[in-house]
């Protein structure tokens, strides 16, 4: 066991505009992304494991009703709250992941169960949710996930859609972790795109999109258009450069954000490597954030 460690976490990079920020509304996301961070901050410095760091903090982020994912999260097109979650140990490789649930509080601890308690790492709809019932993941009604925002902006994303226009508003959670013992972890945990349809998956839970974590290199969480994402490949992509072709994590990042841009993929993503080092790069107005680390102090921020 050494001294170092790191945690980063986001509440989404997509409903974003400063207009919307009176100093009030700007404070409450600020304090929620502390309570989340010191969550996993909290197992980290108590010497506990990256994987627990890594869900207790999007357990918080899920808890909150400011972010798209558990209580909060953003209406499918049928009116109900559809979500995905995926988790990863960096130094097994083992993942765990789900997509279209509904109904259980917190996704993330589902995608757990999946991995530590099937011997299978992406489950989907009803086969979730019976996977879930079974392991015992609690549940909640549908009004325990109803916000008065998110239901607004499900009429208004309706109402832009009778008229041809295509408004996408998302947000996903998210957390990387390195713990004492070296090893890395990924979670994410989102309830998709406003009004989506038929089923439709984003990156979030799809492993090497929107997470993935290996010892070798570092573990990323993303937030962001969903399909380019997955066209990109996008945290796995960030890996592979490290591992591959020895680039620094901030290059990585450098590079991938400009291949996701070149597809007009529009987001961010957290990240943290095998030494500590945390990245957190966006291309949208902002990006719910925060980060700290054994040997740098605690940041929480929203804009540039
Ligand atoms: N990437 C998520 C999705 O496409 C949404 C987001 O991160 O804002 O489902």
């Amino acid at each position: 066991m050494n001294d170092l460690f790191a945690i980063a976490i986001h509440g989404g990079a997509g409903t974003l505009s400063r207009e919307r920020f009176s100093t009030s509304v700007r404070q409450q996301y600020e304090n929620a992304l502390q309570q989340a961070l010191q969550a996993g901050l909290h197992v980290l410095q108590n010497g506990g494991r990256s994987l627990d760091a890594v869900e207790a903090s999007v357990i918080a982020l899920e808890d909150c009703p400011l972010f798209n994912a558990g209580c909060g999260a953003v209406f499918d097109a049928l009116g109900g709250h559809s979500m995905d979650a995926a988790i990863m140990n960096g130094s097994t490789l083992e993942a765990g992941a789900v997509a279209g649930i509904s109904g259980f509080k917190n996704p993330i601890r589902v995608a757990r169960a999946v991995m530590e308690k099937s011997r299978y790492v992406f489950l989907s709809g009803q086969g979730a949710s019976d996977f879930a019932r079974e392991h015992g993941c609690a549940e909640a009604a549908a009004d325990y996930f109803y916000t008065e925002f998110r239901y607004n902006e499900w009429k208004q994303v309706q109402e832009k859609e009778q008229q041809n226009i295509v408004e996408k508003r998302f947000g996903t959670v998210g957390a990387v972790a390195l713990d004492r013992d070296g090893t890395l972890a990924a979670a994410t945990s989102t309830g998709g795109l406003t009004n989506k349809k038929y089923g439709r998956v984003g990156d979030s839970p799809v492993i090497g999109s929107g997470t993935y974590a290996n010892n070798n290199s570092c573990a990323v969480s993303c937030t962001g258009d969903g399909e380019q994402f997955i066209q990109a490949v996008t945290a796995y992509d960030i890996s592979c450069q490290l591992e591959y072709k020895q680039l620094t994590l901030q290059d990585a990042c450098v590079h991938t954000m400009e291949r996701l841009g070149s597809i007009k993929g529009s987001g961010g993503l957290i990240a943290v490597d095998r030494f500590g080092n945390i990245q957190m790069p966006f291309n949208t107005e902002g990006m719910y954030r925060a980060c700290a680390s054994s040997n740098a102090p605690t940041q929480v921020k929203i804009f540039d």
